[in-house]
């Protein structure tokens, strides 16, 4: 009866990539009770901070509850209406890539693939991306160029079962916290597990590990091209796997000969005794995984980086193999869907490749859509630049909120401004970004919507709603149909629900997997709504191979010869240098307890205990001659913009480098918006932002 608790529902968590799943018990007066589902294989029970505190961020205190125009409550009719006649009017003047979509990691595979599917198949442009080209698109373009596909080969599980675990560019314990204790709770039982970290910054990770490596900033292909040198010198090489299964290898070693240790040494600023002993562990242990996070993606060098720690694990052959392989750990909750239905602005669906005739073809027809674009649409910093020059006049974000996110955060404010028609759809408005839309679009969010995730081990999960749509809020894949009908294209959009929408992209990964493709979920295209509903977490692909964890350990890669590709790789330092006037790198990153700019976790009051306000970690040797006492105020200013946030003066950070967290906006803290300080320089391959290493200098606020 009414008021009366319904059961509990299975959910995943909508925070990082790990992908825990989550029990929700709704209270019957808006609130759930949250716990960890100890059935779901990623985190058997586990939550972390953010997760256990679910159930406090569920009030609709700040909530998106109608459609508004300039401001004013309004009806969906007429919000739709008024968004297809500005993307309609402006196609029809300027072209199809004079209009945009950015979409969002917190988007349901469902909600991005009826997005891509919308500005790829019937507007016509490849003008989609996504704050996911923040966070992992380097890992993407470093997989392409080493597999031929998008796959990460290995599960969490490896980090278990391996008996040297690298952790490259990654805070772990603060950012993937659950795996971080699968880790440590290895460790603990087997302490022949070693651990290593590889990163500028001393973090909570840094106390599982055996051995802390702090390099420069910038400088992991120096260390990666270093030890595939050793591997060679120290007869370590896997000669039959490079012969059966991989091309590139005489050049990638060739250009690793440039890297002896004393070379390595000066670049990464190791001492050669540490870069050795890193090296003899590495060789030493068959069972290796090199997992990589943001220190490795955010640069631009990032897909350089990427490659060259595949190249140690192909020239060895140690990939696809239980507790061995490259780990690709990435952010948001939906790690890999983004990626899957093509929600990158240079891919197409089901990893499928734009740029292939034959790909293209078969997604049109399958699509029966009325135009293809032939080319890469544009990343996220060319699509903000593009809105600033005029060549994109109307733009729908979604989820996201770029006027903080993106580096050049100011720059990229004041293009949104100027931009003659912004469409947002959000749970709330009350983003820096929302105050800039003609339209807001209310969506619903985690605990009203229902679709599937895919975390960073391949793992296919349902998020679940377990509250109903709040004032008129609606899915993000409704939204996005109805745009589409109110253009013209009902009969394409005409999905009754995310179950029939994931059973269309099941059917379109099986005529990827008919190209030769590795993303295959086409067993899962006859599921019924009661099975979609009731299913289990899946581990992709599905179907023949089901029950197949790993790639790559027979070779079996997706080039078109089947055989992996070693790359020369040469290493760059970050794209902007220090300069007397801008003397020290600034380095970002997250905290424990909040998540990307804090629209949820600010909500939990004890998320916010743990670290309550916006700091730059400085070390003691860099505060001394400036006077900057610590908790006083600083400034921390780039050409490209200043913030003023407390000074915590530590020797975590290292001399020459200052860290603040990403999460503070305009509406926590006005002066601690730290995308405005970052220069928008990106990897010339992946286009994803340096967030890492700008040059900027302090001072005494
Ligand atoms: Fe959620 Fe990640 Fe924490 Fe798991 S580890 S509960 S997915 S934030």
């Amino acid at each position: 009866s009414a008021g009366e608790p319904a059961a509990t529902v299975c959910t995943t968590c909508p925070y990082c990539g790990v992908g825990c799943g989550v029990r929700a018990a709704p209270d019957g007066r808006g609130g759930a009770a949250i716990s960890g589902d100890p059935e779901h294989p990623a985190n058997r029970g586990r939550l972390c901070s953010k997760g256990s505190a679910l159930g406090e961020t569920l009030d609709l205190g700040d909530r998106l509850l109608a459609p508004r125009i300039g401001g004013r409550a309004a009806g969906w009719d007429e919000a739709i209406a008024l968004t297809a006649r500005r993307f309609s009017e402006t196609i029809a003047r300027h072209g199809p890539d004079s209009v945009a979509f950015y979409v969002s990691g917190q988007l349901l595979t469902e909600d991005y693939y009826v997005a891509n599917k919308l500005m790829k198949g019937f507007i016509g442009s490849a003008n989609i991306d996504t704050n996911s080209r923040l966070c992992m698109s380097s890992s993407v373009a470093g997989h392409n160029r080493a597999f031929g596909a998008d796959t990460v080969p290995g599960t969490y599980e490896d980090l278990e079962l391996a008996e040297l675990v690298v952790l490259v560019g990654s805070n772990l314990a603060w950012c993937h916290p659950v795996l971080f204790q699968r880790l440590a709770a290895a460790k603990a039982a087997n302490p022949a597990l070693r651990v290593v970290t590889v990163d500028p910054r001393r973090t909570a990770t840094s106390e599982l590990a055996d051995q802390m490596l702090p390099i420069a900033p910038g400088s992991d292909v120096a260390l990666f091209n270093g030890l595939l040198h050793a591997i060679e010198t120290g007869g370590a090489l896997d000669r039959s796997y490079l012969a059966a299964h991989v091309s590139g290898a005489e050049a990638a070693l060739e250009a690793a000969r440039g890297y002896p240790g004393e070379r390595v040494a000066a670049l990464t600023g190791l001492a050669p005794a540490e870069i050795a002993a890193f090296y003899a562990g590495w060789i030493g242990a068959k069972r290796v995984v090199t997992v990589f996070s943001q220190g490795v993606n955010q640069s631009s060098s990032g897909t350089d980086k990427v490659n060259a720690i595949i190249n140690c694990h192909l020239a060895t052959g140690r990939i696809g193999r239980p507790g061995a392989g490259p780990f690709s750990v990435t952010g948001q909750p939906n790690a890999m869907g983004g990626r899957e239905v093509g929600g990158l602005s240079n891919m197409l669906a089901a990893h499928l490749s734009l740029e292939d005739p034959g790909h293209r073809a078969a997604v049109q027809r399958f699509w029966r859509a009325p135009r293809m674009p032939e080319r890469p649409g544009l990343k996220a910093v060319e699509m903000f630049r593009a809105v600033a020059e005029g060549r994109i006049r109307a733009i729908w974000i979604m989820a996201t909120n770029p006027a903080v996110s993106m580096p050049e955060a100011d720059a990229v404010r004041d293009a949104i401004a100027a931009c003659p028609f912004v469409a947002v759809s959000d749970i709330t408005a009350e983003t820096d970004t929302a105050a800039l839309a003609d339209v807001l679009l209310p969506a619903t969010g985690w605990g009203e919507k229902s679709g599937t995730v895919t975390n960073s081990e391949r793992m296919i999960s349902r998020q679940r709603a377990f509250l109903p749509a709040p004032g008129r809020a609606r899915p993000d894949w409704r939204i996005i149909c109805d745009l589409a009908a109110a253009m013209g294209w009902g009969d394409a959009f005409a999905y009754d629900g995310p179950a029939a929408i994931f059973r269309e992209h099941a059917a379109l990964s099986g005529v990827a997997a008919g190209l030769g493709r590795d993303f295959d979920i086409s067993p899962l295209a006859g599921l019924s709504d009661a099975a979609y509903d009731a299913l289990p977490p899946s581990r992709w692909p599905a179907g023949p191979e089901g029950g197949r964890t790993r790639f790559f350990a027979e070779g079996g890669f997706f080039t078109p010869d089947r055989r992996a590709r070693m790359l020369p790789l040469t290493h760059r330092a970050p794209a902007t240098a220090t300069t007397p006037g801008y003397p020290l790198r600034l380095n970002t990153g997250r905290v424990r307890d909040h998540w990307h700019t804090m629209t949820r976790t600010a909500k939990a009051p004890r998320l916010s205990r743990h670290i309550a306000e916006p700091f730059a970690e400085i070390h003691p040797d860099d505060a001394a001659p400036l006077g900057i006492a610590p908790a006083s105020l600083v400034t921390v200013e780039s050409p490209h913009g200043r913030i003023v946030v407390r000074a915590l003066v530590t020797d975590r950070t290292p001399p020459g480098s200052v860290f603040v967290p990403m999460h503070w906006t305009a509406q926590w803290s006005a002066a601690g918006r730290v995308g405005a300080a970052i220069p928008a320089a990106t990897d010339p391959i992946s286009g994803q932002p340096e967030s890492k290493a700008a040059a900027v200098r302090l001072g005494r606020f």
